[in-house]
């Protein structure tokens, strides 16, 4: 402590009943600090746990947590989708916690409106990535944080590998056919979820559960559905852009504020049970459940959901084949299918990769006759259609699956438009394997 020596902090603690009364101080268990500085906290009944006391250490008090246990705090791995509103309060939140590594992924810029609602953002950042400023705000909260941002969209830029190396994961994004994109990712891990939303005065925090209980997509209507498909119709964007703006919905901070809280309380609790053999028995998940808060009389209900048969969203994978020498750069599609062909003990020709959605694979003008590859998922953003030659919309062509016949077989998987760890699904004969691309592990999640 140096100079601060002589300034000695007396620490008093005073115990107090359920109902707010002090419990008067037992001579024979008072409080003791034996000597590497470790605070022993034991009064009457009450058994707190032993505080290691570090002046240095900002979550020391967290050791006092009667629900959640510090060390597993600390160690967790938390992937948040979306850096908006919600996405700044669930981050921050999780900051203050001192988890171990966030990791959080939006493909936003921030807009000028965003700055009402976003605890983190500032007017001099209009204009640039949301996940970056959220970075460089919280480590200006803790400069020790593990932060991994990403300006990426969640379905088709992020390796399912990272996400099958979570603790935990939460989605804070604000379209339905973002949140059907992640419910089909943690249904194929075998993984639940935890989503919130927010209106004005009302929010909701649900945990999704595609493994067992009732998921995302077990509770969409029609018009769910429909908005589901709208945003984005490619080659219409101004189109897309006109019911972006109708379907913007009004939010408060304050609304987001309430549901991040409890979205980041049930993420810890959740992180218990992902990191503990026999988590603690209080710290009940609601599986397939969704709070909600209707603000304007105030009422919380608790909606416990049913898992509907025939739901499109509960597609385990099983278990996940790694592959340590494949990765995205170096490893092509026919590696790929051969590979598969192997563990299938099937013929490479009869071996298909299923996307899941559809791949822009080849771009052709019907002004020029010009025709070009151009590797993208249809229903991602930021299409470029324009003809290479003539500047006119060229029409695009799709595929759901690849084959060993497919003229860009020799291609790396990364030509493709595929991320690094990303995982493939691949059927053949009667069987299927998920293959991953191990190799990129030590890159894409560094070295601990
Ligand atoms: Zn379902
Ligand atoms: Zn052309």
């Amino acid at each position: 402590m140096g100079s601060e020596e002589d300034e000695e902090e007396e620490i008093i603690v005073i115990a107090l009943d359920d109902d707010g009364n002090e419990i008067p101080e037992d001579p024979d268990e008072g409080l003791s600090v034996d000597a590497d500085g470790v605070v022993d906290l034991t009064f009457g009944e009450r058994d707190f746990r032993r505080m290691e006391y570090d002046s240095d250490d900002r979550f020391a008090i967290y050791k006092l947590m009667a629900h959640f246990r510090e060390d597993v705090v600390r160690e967790g791995r938390i992937f948040c989708a979306g850096a908006g509103a919600l996405g700044n309060e669930v981050l921050k939140n999780f900051a203050l916690l001192g988890v171990g590594e966030l990791w959080f992924a939006d493909f936003d810029d921030i807009d000028f409106s965003n700055l009402a609602k976003s605890v983190l953002f500032r007017p001099s950042d209009v204009g640039r990535p949301k996940v970056q400023v959220a970075a460089e705000r919280l480590a200006l909260m803790d400069p020790d944080l593990h932060l991994v941002p990403m300006s990426a969209d969640i379905r088709y830029d992020i390796g399912m590998g990272v996400y099958r190396r979570m603790d935990v994961l939460t989605s804070v994004v604000d379209s339905v056919d973002a949140r059907v994109g992640f419910n089909r990712i943690a249904a194929a891990l075998g993984k639940p979820w935890l989503d919130a939303g927010i209106g004005e005065l009302s929010w909701r925090v649900a945990c999704w559960d595609p493994a067992g209980g009732a998921c995302y997509e077990c509770t969409m209507d029609d018009a769910m559905r429909y908005q589901q498909h709208l945003p984005y119709a490619p080659s219409c964007a101004p189109l897309a852009e006109a019911i972006k703006e109708i379907q913007r919905q009004p939010t408060s901070p304050l609304s987001a504020a309430m549901s991040g809280a409890m979205l980041a309380q049930e993420a810890l609790k959740l992180l218990h049970h992902a990191r503990m053999e026999s988590p603690p028995e209080e710290l009940e998940m609601p599986f397939g459940q969704q709070f909600y808060f209707g603000g304007a009389s105030p009422y919380l209900e608790t909606q416990v959901r049913r898992r509907a048969e025939g739901c499109e969203g509960h597609e385990h994978w099983g278990e996940i084949h790694e592959e340590p020498s494949f990765t995205a750069e170096g490893t092509t599609l026919r590696q790929l299918l051969e590979r598969a062909a192997e563990l299938l003990e099937v013929d490479p020709k009869a071996v298909s990769l299923r996307l899941g959605f559809d791949l822009i694979h080849e771009l052709y003008c019907h002004g020029c006759n010009w025709r070009g590859e151009y590797f993208y998922p249809r229903r991602g953003l930021n299409l470029d259609l324009k003809c290479r030659q003539c500047g006119s919309e060229a029409r695009p062509d799709y595929k759901r699956a690849l084959r060993v016949m497919d003229r860009f077989v020799d291609r790396p998987l990364a030509d493709l438009g595929f991320p690094k760890l990303q995982i493939f699904l691949l059927y053949g004969g009667k069987g299927r394997v998920a293959i991953e691309l191990t190799g990129d592990e030590a890159e894409v999640m560094g070295v601990k």
